[in-house]
């Protein structure tokens, strides 16, 4: 059973937004400073008034321009006239029995309002002591990965960083997540007042995993902006620590992504043959096993402090003999590693069965005596279809043709 709530009066809180305005969500502080400069403020000026700015976006997470007391009338004005700090559109909120949220939240391009909105889900999980927002990088995804239904989902586009930021800053609002915010009260399980960022506040929102819709590192410019700005001291301030990346193995892009956003890396490896991941995650016939686990290996500012998550969904016969837990412990030597067994989540039309939980446990006691840390994931939200691989939305890609029309 699950509860879907009404949003009305969401909607109603909501900017109207402007197609002309742009929208200051996901700029880094020199384009912040660089926009103002744009419409006439003064290059100090403009520098200082775009760390205020960050301030009220992102520590206290106001919409309104009007509210920013310290930034003086005429500006504040100049600012209402000409840019928006939006936030997505929430078509549904759905709450599982087990306190897990589900929003399909909706955009539309900021470049081309012309074009039909897009609709991409979002995800919150409370746990004892911590809460775990699971954000969306692409609308739908390029890969079809075989036991993924987001897989299925041909990609619409990717999502900019403003709208990366956009999933967290609305669910920091529903959540009373930001200064002076209220907690939801709708009777089930109420967000946890875990210690998260780096002040050591209370907050529903303590983790952020990049573990929605789509590829995050074939959108690695976008995410890469969306979790800088993310984890900025002076704004949202999650620390990196508690802010984790799970790739299908872009490899070329593993390097990059501890190097210049630095934050924990999650790898979906789900099978320790290359001939069965080839089937299972098609992107291991570029980027095979070997090349991967070598990327791992390197992984900047890797350690037993900052270990490897890796991944693996427990397919029925497919992937979860005591051979493959014994050959999963092989391949991992010596890399810094967690390894998350997760029990498969059916979606209508997929073709595979999860393993019985004997066989998990089996599997989990092969990796454990090896000395892993392997914890099975609880499956979460299954009864609003929140979990993990059973995200997927209506947006639909449109023809060349028809999208020449409405950009042209
Ligand atoms: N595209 C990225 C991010 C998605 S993360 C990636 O693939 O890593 C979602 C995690 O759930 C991935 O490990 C994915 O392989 C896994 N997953 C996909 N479908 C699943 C399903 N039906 N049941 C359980 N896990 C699934
Ligand atoms: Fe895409 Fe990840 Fe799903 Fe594979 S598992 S189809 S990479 S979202």
């Amino acid at each position: 059973m699950s509860i879907a709530l009404n949003l009305d009066h969401a909607a109603a809180l909501r900017p109207a937004a402007s197609p002309v305005k742009q929208s200051l969500l996901g700029l880094a502080r020199p384009e912040l400073a660089a926009a103002l400069i744009g419409h006439g403020v003064a290059e100090r000026e403009a520098r200082m008034r775009a760390n205020q700015l960050w301030n009220w976006l992102y520590q206290r997470g106001t919409t309104d321009f009007a509210e920013m007391a310290n930034i003086g009338k005429p500006l504040r004005e100049l600012l209402t006239a000409n840019f928006v700090v939006d936030r997505p559109e929430i078509v549904t909120e759905q709450v599982s029995v087990d306190g897990t949220r589900k929003w399909l939240f909706r955009f539309r391009d900021p470049n081309n309002p012309r074009l039909p909105p897009v609709e991409v889900e979002t995800v919150y999980i409370p746990d004892s002591g911590r809460g775990t927002l699971c954000v969306s990088s692409q609308v739908g995804c390029t890969l079809t990965c075989s036991f993924c239904h987001t897989g299925t989902q041909r990609l619409v586009r990717n999502l900019t960083a403003g709208e990366i930021l956009g999933q967290i800053l609305m669910a920091r609002d529903r959540l009373g997540d930001f200064p002076g915010g209220i907690r939801p009260t709708d009777g089930l399980v109420p967000g946890p007042r875990g210690s998260g960022g780096s002040e050591g506040d209370s907050r529903a929102i303590t983790n952020v995993v990049m573990m929605g819709m789509g590829e995050p590192l074939y959108n690695y410019d976008n995410v890469k902006q969306a979790l800088l700005i993310a984890s900025d001291e002076a704004g949202v301030s999650l620390s990196k620590r508690r802010i984790t990346l799970s790739t299908s193995g872009v490899v070329p892009f593993i390097e990059p992504t501890g190097r210049e956003i630095g934050v924990m890396l999650a790898i979906s490896l789900h099978a320790v043959r290359d001939d069965l991941r080839d089937m299972l995650v098609p992107i291991n016939k570029k980027y095979p096993l070997r090349e991967l686990l070598d990327a791992c290996r390197n992984y900047p500012g890797l350690s037993n402090a900052r270990r490897i998550t890796f991944e693996y969904v427990m397919l029925k016969d497919i992937n979860d003999s005591d051979a493959d837990a014994r050959e999963l412990v092989r391949l991992l030597a010596g890399i810094p590693a967690k390894i998350n067994l997760i029990p498969f989540n059916p979606w209508p039309g997929n073709n595979y069965d999860c393993s019985a939980s004997s066989r998990i446990e089996k599997f989990a006691d092969i990796v454990n005596a090896a000395g892993y840390a392997s914890p099975v994931r609880t499956p979460r939200g299954r009864d609003i279809f929140a979990a993990c691989g059973q995200l997927k939305s209506e947006s639909e890609r449109l023809k060349k043709t028809d999208r020449e029309a409405l950009t042209g």
